[in-house]
């Protein structure tokens, strides 16, 4: 899928046409187009609400092309999610530009994939796992890294169950940073350099999404191993 340039910096308009409480912080936002708006899994789009624009990854795939889902955590005192969260309703009318972005992944491609991300940065990940569900064409070694507190907290856990039962090169695995469960504990950054010291890929390719905390420590890890900077792709959230 070649990303799309074409109309990327003008404002449409959009409809709110789903509200859902997935956690106590977080929600998903289904936005209906008027017109089909195309986008490759792992771009993001930017809402404008009462004049406050703020970017979200698409966080869906189908082949519906005129909707699509946002996953989206309440900031305290945040100017955008406080609009999102208190003052509107389904129905709603928003404006949205994109899609934006290249965090996206190459077609194709034979290398060793990881996704790593902690809450909303779930997002892109939701949307490329969507995508290759739909195409049933996974790499070679697909791992995802999802870290978040509790096991209330973790966001389509189901949805990526089903998908990693069906699909042997793709490994799910959730991380519970304040719980003790049957899975992992603890963070994320343990889990993957786990997989790095058994497997020791060659040519992996690794994502990172999230707040910055996670993302620089992650970045550093993965120098350290003595990994490219071109092999690690950045979404930072804030
Ligand atoms: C490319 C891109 C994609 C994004 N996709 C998503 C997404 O899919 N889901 C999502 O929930 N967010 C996403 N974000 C973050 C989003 O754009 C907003 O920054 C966020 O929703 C806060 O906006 P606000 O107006 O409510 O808060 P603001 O009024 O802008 O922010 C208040 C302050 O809180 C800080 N802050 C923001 N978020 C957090 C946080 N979670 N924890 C601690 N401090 C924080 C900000 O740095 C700022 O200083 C994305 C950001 C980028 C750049």
């Amino acid at each position: 899928m070649n990303i799309n340039t074409k109309n990327r910096n003008k404002w449409v308009d959009a409809q709110i046409s789903s509200i859902e409480i997935l956690t106590k912080n977080t929600r998903k936002f289904i936005i209906k187009f008027f017109n089909n708006f195309d986008f490759v899994p792992g771009q993001f789009i930017q809402i404008k609400l009462k004049d406050v624009i703020r970017s979200y990854s698409i966080a869906s795939y189908s082949i519906d092309k005129n909707k699509l889902e946002l996953i989206i955590v309440k900031v305290e005192d945040g100017q955008l999610t406080s609009i999102l969260f208190n003052d509107t309703a389904v129905g709603d009318k928003i404006q949205v530009r994109g899609p934006k972005g290249k965090f996206v992944l190459p077609e194709d491609t034979q290398r060793d994939i990881f996704f790593i991300c902690t809450g909303t940065g779930l997002a892109p990940f939701k949307s490329i796992l969507d995508h290759l569900n739909i195409v049933q064409k996974f790499p070679r070694n697909l791992f995802l890294i999802f870290g978040t507190r509790t096991k209330k907290d973790l966001l389509f856990y189901e949805e990526i169950l089903k998908i990693e039962q069906s699909q042997p090169h793709f490994n799910y695995i959730p991380v519970l940073s304040r719980q003790k469960w049957e899975g992992s504990s603890g963070y994320v950054h343990k889990e993957y350099m786990k997989i790095i010291n058994n497997l020791k890929p060659k040519d992996p390719l690794f994502y990172l999404c999230g707040w910055k905390n996670m993302i620089s420590e992650a970045k550093q890890n993965i120098l350290d191993f003595g990994y490219d900077r071109k092999s690690i792709k950045l979404e930072v959230y804030g």
